[in-house]
């Protein structure tokens, strides 16, 4: 009898992937965790019944969350992950030999733990990489805490919910703009704007008073149901958005690694957003 993962973030819609094999269950001091094998999606790890990542298409948000701001930028030196648990952002951001260091603040250590365990194809190696650094801490306090700065902070958080739920204050934005080098910049998770579309109103909201080029680009996440996914962008460098495919592309071959779905033309697409995702904006 096959037992069935049911999703229902939004009201009125459930998603269910069959849990052909459970990997692991608990319930950390944190959040409720589970870690599954799915036939299509492969494994899967859902936090307090959201999916969160999959074996299957985490490549497509890991390389646009961490590759558009680090080409973008064209320069940067350290990156701060948010979240990230799972391993996949540190390892995509870990790919570009000009990085110094990636710090991950994490305030759930079962997360990384249980992931190295069971779902290692996504850290790839990432937390044992002496350019990694790894804090157990609430990402708000971090931000309004430390001392260090970073060219790029990467949200790779949960959704507005539980321990996530600070990570889209403007609070927190003022924290991130508090730790960024001058020009710097700071992606965000920021829910798809279908069935979640006051996320990126309040993000734009949120982020505006902080930042000078507030902005979001999209991708499609299959498991991130209900159609693009929004990524929130935030500088005061607006050049950085403005890079060109050829600017980017240069970048990214002297980088020298490969991707599933990234690409520079992709990139400067993904900041051209449809009129419905546009109108959550005014
Ligand atoms: N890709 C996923 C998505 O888009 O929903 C996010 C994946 S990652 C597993 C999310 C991580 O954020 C989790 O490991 C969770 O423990 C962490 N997290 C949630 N709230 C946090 C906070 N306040 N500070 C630091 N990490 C947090």
């Amino acid at each position: 009898m096959t037992e069935w993962f049911e999703e229902q973030l939004h009201p009125g819609v459930s998603q269910r992937l069959s849990m052909d094999r459970v990997l692991f269950r608990e319930t950390t001091e944190h959040q409720d965790l589970v870690i599954f094998e799915n036939r299509i999606f492969g494994r899967v790890l859902a936090l307090d019944g959201v999916v969160q990542t999959t074996e299957g298409d985490e490549f497509i948000y890991h390389e646009m969350l961490s590759h558009v701001p680090i080409l973008a930028h064209g320069a940067v030196l350290r990156v701060l992950i948010i979240g990230g648990g799972d391993g996949g952002m540190a390892r995509e951001a870990l790919k570009h030999p000009g990085i110094d260091e990636v710090t991950m603040v994490e305030i759930d250590p079962s997360v990384v733990e249980l992931c190295r365990a069971h779902l290692p194809s996504i850290s790839a190696g990432a937390f044992d990489n002496p350019r990694f650094k790894l804090v157990i801490a609430d990402g708000a306090k971090f931000v309004e805490e430390t001392d260090a700065r970073w060219d790029v902070i990467i949200i790779d958080s949960t959704d507005p919910l539980g321990p996530g739920e600070v990570l889209f204050s403007e609070r927190f934005y003022r924290g991130c703009k508090r730790c960024l080098t001058p020009g710097g910049i700071l992606v965000t998770q920021n829910g798809v704007p279908y069935v979640q579309g006051a996320e990126v109103t309040n993000s734009h909201q949120r982020m505006s008073p902080h930042f000078s080029d507030v902005w979001f680009y999209v991708a499609p996440v299959p498991t991130y149901q209900g159609g693009h996914m929004a990524f929130g962008w935030a500088t005061d460098q607006a050049a950085h958005r403005a890079a060109t495919a050829s600017v980017v592309s240069e970048r990214f071959r002297r980088a020298g690694f490969d991707t599933r779905y990234y690409t520079p033309e992709v990139h400067v697409a993904s900041f051209a957003l449809p009129a419905n995702i546009l109108k959550l904006l005014a």
